[in-house]
C-alpha cells in the first residue's frame, strides 16, 4: 500500500530525512518511533503530498506522490499533530463541510457522517461547537475528518499528544479498531504506545530508519545483548575511564551520582558474562559495589541503545582520545 525508496529531504542545511526506505501492508498498524526532530512529521508530510522530497520516489497504493498527488490524496485520511478544526462551527455543520471539501456524493455525505460519528464516539458532542470541546473530542472529530471519505490508508501524526492518560486509551483502542479494515501509519515518541498499539514498528533517528520489525522481533534483537545495573562507590573519572577501556562494554549510560554512589546502565556483549567481569574490575580497583543486576534487554533497550548509540560512540571516542592525549603528554 506504502512504498518509499530512498527518500531524503533536507531544509537548509538540516538533512531532516536521509535516504529513508521502507514499505507498508494492508491489515497493519505501523508506528513510526523516533525522538522529536527525527523527521517523521517531514516523512508523513511528504506521503501525504503537503511536502516535496529532494530526493527519492514514494508511491501510495500504487500512485506516485509526486505525479499523482490527488489520487493519493484521495487514498489518504491526514491527521496532523495539530488537527485542523475550526473552533467556531459547530460538530455536525464541520463534518458535513468536510463531506463537500472530499467532494463526497450528496447521496453518501449523510451515511459517512453517521459512520465516522460511531467509530470515533462523537454521539455526544455533535450539538456542540467545536470550541467547546475537550482535547480528547477534538482528536476525535479530528480521525473523524481524516475517516470521512473512507480511505484504505490513515496516516496520524502523534494523534495521543497533549492528551490526559484516559484520553490516550480511548484514542489507542480507535487506533487499533480502525487497523483492523485499514493501513494505519502512525508517529509517536512514546515507546510504550507502539507496545500498546502496532503490528510493526520502525524506529527513525537522525532522519535514518535504524530498525524496522514486529515489536517482538526487535526485543529479540536486543537479546543478543546483555543489560547490567551496577552502583559503584569511588571516584568517577577513574570508574568511567575504566567502563571505556572494556571491550565487552558496548555502552553505558550514568543513571545517577549522588552521595559518592555511581549507579550505571551498562549494555555488555552477551558472551562475555559482564556481571561477573564487572565485579572482578570492581574489586581489583578496589572500589566498593553497592548494587550489580543484570537484566534481559526489551524493546526499550532497543530504543535507547538504536536512539542514544551515536552519543556514546562520540563519548567514548572523546575519552579514548583524551587518553591517547594524555599518554603522549
Ligand atoms: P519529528 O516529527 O520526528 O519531530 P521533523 O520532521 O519535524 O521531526 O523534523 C526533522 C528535522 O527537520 C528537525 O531537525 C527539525 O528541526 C527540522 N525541520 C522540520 N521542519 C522544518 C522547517 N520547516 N524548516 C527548517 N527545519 C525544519
Amino acid at each position: 500500500m506504502i512504498e518509499v525508496k530512498e527518500l531524503t529531504k533536507s531544509y537548509g542545511p538540516t538533512v531532516a530525512v536521509n535516504s529513508v526506505s521502507f514499505d507498508a501492508h494492508a491489515g497493519e498498524v505501523l508506528g513510526f518511533l523516533g525522538p522529536n526532530g527525527a523527521g517523521k512529521t517531514t516523512t508523513m508530510r511528504i506521503l501525504t503530498c503537503y511536502l516535496s522530497a529532494d530526493a527519492g520516489n514514494a508511491t501510495v497504493a500504487g500512485y506516485d506522490v509526486f505525479e499523482e498527488s490527488i489520487e493519493v490524496r484521495k487514498q489518504i485520511g491526514y491527521l496532523p499533530e495539530s488537527a485542523p478544526l475550526y473552533t467556531d462551527m459547530g460538530v455536525l455543520e464541520y463534518l458535513n463541510f468536510m463531506t463537500q471539501v472530499r467532494q463526497l456524493p450528496k447521496s453518501q455525505r449523510k451515511e459517512r457522517i453517521r459512520s465516522v460519528i460511531d467509530t470515533c464516539g462523537l454521539e455526544g458532542v455533535i450539538q456542540k461547537d467545536i470550541g467547546e470541546l475537550s482535547k480528547g473530542y477534538r482528536q476525535r472529530l479530528g480521525l473523524a475528518q481524516s475517516l470521512i471519505h473512507d480511505p484504505p490508508i490513515l496516516i496520524l501524526d502523534e494523534p495521543t499528544s497533549g492528551l490526559d492518560p484516559n484520553q490516550i486509551i480511548e484514542i489507542r483502542n480507535l487506533i487499533r479498531d480502525i487497523g483492523q479494515e485499514k493501513l494505519v501509519l502512525f508517529s509517536t515518541h512514546i515507546l510504550s504506545e507502539v507496545s500498546a498499539t502496532c503490528s510493526r514498528v520502525l524506529i527513525i533517528n537522525n532522519g535514518e530508519i535504524v530498525a524496522n520489525g514486529t515489536p517482538e522481533e526487535l526485543a529479540s534483537q536486543a537479546k543478543g545483548e546483555e543489560i547490567v545495573h551496577i552502583a559503584i562507590r569511588g571516584p568517577q573519572e577513574a570508574v568511567e575511564a575504566q567502563l571505556n577501556e572494556l571491550d565487552f562494554v558496548s555502552q553505558w549510560t550514568a543513571i545517577e551520582t549522588s552521595n559518592g554512589i555511581l549507579a550505571y546502565q551498562i549494555s555488555a556483549t552477551q558472551e562475555s558474562n559482564a556481571a561477573e567481569e564487572l565485579f572482578h574490575v570492581v574489586v581489583q580497583n578496589g572500589w566498593s559495589l553497592t548494587e550489580l543486576r543484570q537484566e534481559s534487554a526489551d524493546l526499550e533497550d532497543v530504543f535507547l541503545n538504536l536512539t542514544d548509540k551515536e552519543q556514546t560512540q562520540v563519548q567514548k571516542q572523546q575519552s579514548a582520545e583524551q587518553a591517547d592525549d594524555n599518554d603522549d603528554a
